[in-house]
């Protein structure tokens, strides 16, 4: 199996103990491993993938934990460095009862964001067949050299380069800094994925959750192989050099969405690592994907990211599973 390499931040996302509650409201906290591309890193692992993770902790028991649960779940570790100054990054979430998700960050700064080139791994990121990162590990130095060094080096290794910005944007100083820092890597990467709620973001467009094919294309760039616009319960889109089409998502009893993007992007890197041709086949391409919103959707069904990211043989039985009857008649597959 050909080695994903996740490159960013991972670090302790403390949840409310209740759900449907602000910030200030909760009663008390959990601790659950958090940070997109670490997610990813377990998503492929959990799939039967060979997956690493790069990125700095702190040397406390926090950073220790989160390196422990990499290895625990098969991710490679040896990408990681500690940092004795700097504390592993806090992140206080929560879904409100209004179903808007409130983050509040302790960064500051925090162990992942001094990052420094010169740590880097490069023989770990040569040997990556697909380098995967979010935009999160661009706000600031030194990390964000280290993302734009680890970036180049792994394609000279000749690896597909997959992109999630994952836009959080209480963490940028402005959210045209944002736009336009998320879109200055935009042409060096492979594989694009984007949220519809990003989709809007980055083309300034509103369009009350219509996502029209114009407004993605208007994201395509030459070297562009995949884009793919993720809607949660609606499924995804995905457009390529020759064709264009939709994937309905899996119906499924949705506790908690975290992690379902994370989960997506791994499925589908866990499929494309050793062919890369899949993504040049529409029915092939088709197949995976259903596969990866069946992985998005599951992610739905327990509470965090990480408990509910699946196995292969789990997505098997939901792809297995006969139709469920809606409304309308039988549900899309
Ligand atoms: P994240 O919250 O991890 O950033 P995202 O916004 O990037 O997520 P989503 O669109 O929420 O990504 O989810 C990715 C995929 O997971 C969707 O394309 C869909 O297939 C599946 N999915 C997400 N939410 C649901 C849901 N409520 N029911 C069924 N499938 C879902």
């Amino acid at each position: 199996n050909g080695l994903i390499v996740s490159f960013g931040e991972m670090l302790i996302d403390f949840v409310p103990m209740v759900s449907g509650v602000s910030l200030a409201e909760a009663p008390g906290f959990l601790k659950a491993p958090g940070g997109a591309p670490a997610n990813v890193a377990i998503a492929v692992a959990r799939l039967g993938g060979n997956a690493a993770f790069i990125g700095k902790l702190g040397d406390d028991e926090f950073g220790r934990m989160l390196a422990g649960i990499l290895t625990e779940n098969g991710v490679s570790t040896e990408g990681i460095t500690f940092d004795g100054g700097a504390r592993t990054a806090l992140a206080f979430v929560t879904l409100r009862a209004d179903g808007e998700r409130e983050f509040m960050f302790y960064r500051n700064p925090s162990a992942d964001m001094l990052l420094a080139p010169h740590e880097l791994n490069f023989n770990l990121i040569r040997s990556a067949k697909v380098f995967h990162y979010g935009s999160i590990s661009l706000i600031v130095e030194p990390c964000r050299s280290a993302h734009l060094k680890a970036m180049e080096v792994a394609k000279e290794g000749g690896a597909l380069l997959s992109y999630d910005p994952n836009l959080r944007l209480p963490l940028w100083p402005s959210a045209e800094e944002a736009r336009e820092q998320i879109l200055s890597i935009w042409e060096k990467a492979d594989v694009i994925k984007v949220s519809d709620e990003e989709l809007q973001f980055l083309t300034q467009t509103n369009n009350n959750n219509i996502i029209d094919d114009e407004c993605a294309m208007s994201l395509w760039h030459n070297n562009l192989k995949l884009l793919l616009v993720t809607l949660g319960d609606k499924g995804c889109r995905y457009y390529t050099k020759n064709f264009k089409g939709a994937v309905d998502a899996y119906q499924v009893k949705t506790v908690d969405t975290t992690g379902a993007g994370d989960s997506f992007v791994g499925a589908i890197l866990c499929k494309i690592v050793n062919d890369h041709s899949i993504i040049e086949e529409e029915g092939r391409l088709k197949q995976v994907l259903r596969y990866a919103c069946a992985c998005g959707a599951i992610t739905t069904t327990k509470k965090g990211a990480v408990p509910a990211l699946p196995t292969h043989s789990q997505v098997l039985t939901l792809l297995n599973a006969p139709p469920k009857r809606t409304r309308r008649g039988f549900s899309l597959r």
